[in-house]
């Protein structure tokens, strides 16, 4: 299992400390069956993120998969993302059609895709694209079988508990991984990082302000390594850090969790293997 960090930020980039692309992390695994012999899952698809793609080695038009982990706007422009695809098969040729893509995400993305879509073309008749053909599923009330891994999701707590918002876990034979989205400490978070060896979790609030995070829903350093040593996560990589605090200072603060594991600042680029 292999995973790429493209874009470990919040959505503001260019910060001192906080130089990040907006999230978005491609996870891939070994599968007879999958193309290549692999599969891949793109999770969060925020602005930039097909370049991103591509400037780590990936062609963004050939995606089966994504899944976004709630509507905000740093990690949700999927129609943006749909509508490249299309036209990378479209003025490209053959070798980049793309005949399927699944896109896991919360009821509230899916159910109010077409009206989105009607915001960005009012030309009335039929939606979306010939190809590729959108497969939607609806998180976490689904879990996916994506060849020999499984995909699945918990709700969790963000905006005030007014987000829908799911955090996501995926298994494979080669290993578990993780991904917070944006949340606050609750029981789905706890659940989906159980025994994971990768854990890719948020880290957006500044230290020492637990209670502002509870409400919100964000996490302080120190709240991350409390899920993470509850979870007996292996690995605990930061995202959506904004800068306030210095790197060491966010390590420092998640070491007083308990957590004893591994623990990373995020960057993008940076690439992890199971
Ligand atoms: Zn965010
Ligand atoms: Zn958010």
């Amino acid at each position: 299992m292999r995973l790429t960090i493209l874009g470990a930020g919040t959505g503001a980039s260019g910060l001192p400390n906080a130089a990040q692309y907006p999230p978005g992390f491609l996870v891939e695994w070994a599968d007879p069956a999958g193309d290549s012999g692999q599969q891949k899952i793109l999770f969060d698809c925020s602005e930039g993120v097909r370049f991103r793609l591509a400037q780590a080695g990936h062609e963004y038009s050939q995606l089966h998969h994504v899944a976004i982990t709630h509507p905000h706007p740093d990690h949700n422009v999927f129609l943006q993302f749909l509508q490249a695809v299309y036209l990378k098969w479209s003025s490209g040729g053959e070798q980049f059609k793309n005949p399927e893509l699944h896109l896991y995400a919360p009821r509230h993305i899916i159910g109010n895709m077409d009206q989105q879509w009607d915001l960005l073309w009012q030309t009335p008749g039929p939606r979306y694209y010939k190809s590729p053909a959108l497969k939607l599923h609806v998180m976490p009330d689904e879990s996916a079988l994506i060849g020999n891994g499984k995909l699945s999701a918990a709700k969790v707590y963000h905006e005030s508990g007014n987000s829908d918002a799911v955090a996501f876990r995926l298994e494979t034979p080669e290993g578990i991984f993780a991904y917070s989205g944006d949340t606050g400490d609750c029981p789905g978070i706890r659940q989906v990082c159980r025994d994971v060896d990768i854990f890719v979790c948020e880290d957006t609030a500044r230290i020492g302000q637990e209670e502002k995070a509870i409400a919100y829903g964000h996490l302080t350093p120190r709240q991350a390594g409390e899920i993470a040593k509850d979870g007996k996560v292996k690995k605990l990589i930061f995202f959506h850090y904004t800068g306030q605090d210095s790197h060491q200072a966010m390590i420092d603060d998640c070491r007083l969790s308990g957590f004893s594991g591994e623990v990373v600042i995020g960057e993008d680029f940076q690439v992890f293997e199971i």
